[in-house]
């Protein structure tokens, strides 16, 4: 299977935006873990802006543009050394991209990009990706990571999209305001109600970005490429097995064949 895991900034960090040191290293060594069982594993890492935070000692998430990508700038060095040195540890090679919107829009450059990928995964790398924050600038960003991800499902040829978030999954209502809630285990169709209820579903931290609305239109892209996708609580990341076994508490969305 190729799957493509996707962390949000909220796995990573702690509030502070220092490093969640726990969940890295859990997080590595799964990851390692399904590589050394046969399956090829592509990553998507936020975390940039909110370590470059935590590094440059800023007390919240930058607002104006060039703070964003200084922070970035600081904190993807942070992110990929601390990749790289678990990683290592368990015998595999990192390979780092980043990616802005006009390298996955423009034909010439979507085909580089998906052909280095291939090159990587035949050399049996594990492919780190995150957006180009750095230079990303409103005519060219992609935005979010749950986008990001989704583009990277399908022009990878995924066979699975996994996004681990702050939350279990889909519910019918938001969680933490209604008591009532339940999460819905599968889902075979996003439904407009499904979207109309997600604006005030979900997950949403003070370091991260993304929320429900965009991982259910990520839902919608890869289902449309025969892609399976999952939205699982990442506080544990260990639950990656349940999920490749079946018996994880999550919300599947089972992509169209
Ligand atoms: N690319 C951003 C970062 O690394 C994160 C975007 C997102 O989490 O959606 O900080």
């Amino acid at each position: 299977m190729r799957i493509v895991v996707k962390v949000g900034t909220s796995t990573l960090a702690h509030q502070t935006g220092q490093l969640n040191i726990r969940h890295m290293e859990e997080l590595c060594k799964v990851l390692a873990d399904i590589k050394n069982a046969g399956d090829e594993v592509i990553l998507v890492s936020s975390g940039a802006i909110g370590m470059g935070m935590g590094k440059l000692h800023l007390r919240e998430r930058p607002k104006t543009l060039p703070e964003k990508q200084a922070a970035a700038a600081v904190g993807q060095c942070e992110l990929m050394y601390t990749y790289d040195k678990l990683f290592s540890e368990y015998n595999h090679t990192v390979a780092q991209i980043l990616l802005t919107g006009s390298d996955v829009r423009d034909e010439h450059r979507r085909t580089n990009f998906i052909n280095t990928m291939e090159r990587l995964l035949e050399l049996s790398t594990l492919p780190v990706i995150n957006e180009n924050d750095t230079v990303a600038t409103d005519e060219i960003v992609i935005g979010d990571n749950d986008t990001l991800a989704a583009i990277v499902a399908v022009h990878c040829h995924a066979d699975l999209l996994i996004l681990l978030s702050d939350i279990d999954g889909l519910y019918t209502a938001n969680p933490r305001t209604d008591p009532d809630a339940t999460l819905i285990p599968v889902v075979t169709e996003v439904t407009y109600e499904m979207m109309a209820s997600a604006g005030g579903n979900g997950s949403g931290s003070a370091i991260g970005t993304g929320g429900m609305q965009t991982k259910l239109t990520a839902a919608v892209n890869v289902m449309n490429a025969g892609c399976d996708m999952v939205i699982a609580n990442g506080k544990n990341p260990s639950i990656l097995y349940d999920i490749l076994e079946g018996g994880a508490v999550c919300t599947r969305f089972v992509g169209k064949r």
